[in-house]
């Protein structure tokens, strides 16, 4: 085999003439000459037109490609201008790197692969980067992805929801898909604009075709969906009716634990703050600990009890969906009005007003696992990815990580 099919298949690269290999002692690297093969000379660098080169560019330029063995590697070619009729004076396209980077395309992928699946630190020791560079490399990959694959697509039953991914009232607007379960468009902000703005990216003929929307009640998603999807069935997301009533359980909490402090019953406020956690928790998940704190507060302390009961009543109201589901929410109404838990009269009083979008979600028994796990994955993604510059990078963070998007390992 010739040297220079050995670089080329050592770097990854493809439609590219190896020049020459060089060790560059200043830089301690590996630097390997370059050129794109005649064909894929003088392209447009956004739409691979070929076309007449306009000047030299920057003259001779480097990309950085994954290191070899245990140093650093480069490629380095000339990087003409080209005038494009569609795109004006653009920088040439090449082969091994994707338009304006300053890295290869494998070390943009093995980025893009690592950083949705390991540490923070972990990708910038291993790849000897910042952060802010990974948050760029990943916005260009997630771009390249979404051209490629049209996730909004043949859309049917979508939930619409709200994440605060930053102190200071930041938010993202998301879309998951129901059926491919997956997560399809985010964008920065929460208003009225924001959902138009998806539904813009839709286009009308999708949106004749959307079926279900799923929503947490907020009338900025609600009055947007009845007007841009007239036809579909707008439900009540079954996450959000649970936190309401996990809400009303904390209200009931905090009262009587004011109320016992202010008695001075001092051990017994303090066993109320510790079974905050018992009382939150899924019962099937409640460790043995938080079992006997809760056997304690059933004794000590019944409205706090009949307010646990009342919120994994109304969480089972949802696990049973259809008409038992909606049989159950009957009941629960009629026992949460009667039970003296001002928290949980006034929340009877507000699913009362949702009815009907509840009763759809029961109807077509909307799950509330995929809003509640791209809830809990997008929140652990902000906060790996402070320090982007841009929500627009965390966005392409939780595209590769919920949408299907990340490429594989080169090579693999
Ligand atoms: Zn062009």
């Amino acid at each position: 085999m010739r040297t220079s099919i050995v670089w080329a298949r050592l770097l990854g690269v493809e439609k590219t003439v190896i020049e020459d290999v060089q060790f560059d002692e200043a830089a301690g690297a590996i630097v390997v000459s370059v050129r794109p093969r005649k064909k894929e000379r003088n392209r447009c660098g956004i739409c691979h037109r070929r076309c007449s080169q306009y000047d030299r560019g920057e003259g001779r330029r480097r990309w950085r490609a994954l290191d070899l063995g245990v140093i650093r590697a480069y490629m380095e070619a000339d990087s003409p201008r080209v005038c494009c009729p569609e795109h004006g004076v653009v920088v040439a396209a090449v082969p091994w790197a994707r338009h304006k980077a300053r890295f290869s395309r494998y070390f943009d992928d093995t980025v893009a692969w690592l950083a949705t699946n390991c540490s923070k630190s972990a990708v910038q020791e291993l790849m000897r980067i910042s952060w802010r560079t990974a948050g760029r490399i990943i916005e260009r990959v997630a771009d390249e992805a979404r051209e490629r694959i049209d996730l909004l697509a043949g859309l049917r039953r979508i939930g619409i929801d709200e994440i605060s991914y930053r102190k200071g009232h930041r938010y993202l607007t998301v879309v998951v898909d129901h059926d491919r379960r997956r997560l399809v468009w985010a964008a920065p902000g929460r208003d009225k604009a924001t959902v138009h703005s998806f539904f813009d990216a839709l286009g009308p003929e999708c949106c004749t075709a959307i079926q279900e929307v799923s929503a947490d009640g907020g009338t900025w998603i609600s009055n947007v969906v009845t007007e841009r999807c007239p036809q579909a069935k707008l439900c009540m997301d079954p996450f959000h009716v649970v936190q309401w009533a996990t809400n009303a359980l904390d209200e009931v909490r905090r009262t009587v634990w004011n109320e016992a402090r202010h008695q001075g019953q001092t051990a017994q406020a303090k066993d109320l703050k510790g079974a905050r956690f018992a009382l939150w928790k899924n019962p099937e998940n409640l460790t043995e600990r938080q079992q006997a704190k809760l056997a304690t507060v059933q004794v000590t302390n019944k409205p706090l009890y009949r307010a646990y009961l009342l919120k994994e009543q109304l969480r089972q109201v949802f696990q049973l969906k259809g008409e038992r589901g909606m049989q159950l929410l009957k009941e629960w109404l009629a026992w949460a009005s009667r039970s003296r838990l001002a928290p949980f009269v006034k929340l009877a009083r507000t699913i009362r007003e949702y009815l009907p979008a509840i009763h759809d979600a029961l109807r077509l028994g909307l799950s509330n696992a995929l809003v509640e796990s791209t809830n809990t994955k997008i929140r652990l993604i902000a906060r790996r990815a402070f320090g982007f510059h841009s929500p627009q990078a965390l966005i392409a963070m939780a595209m590769l990580t919920l949408s299907g998007l990340c490429p594989h390992l080169p090579g693999r």
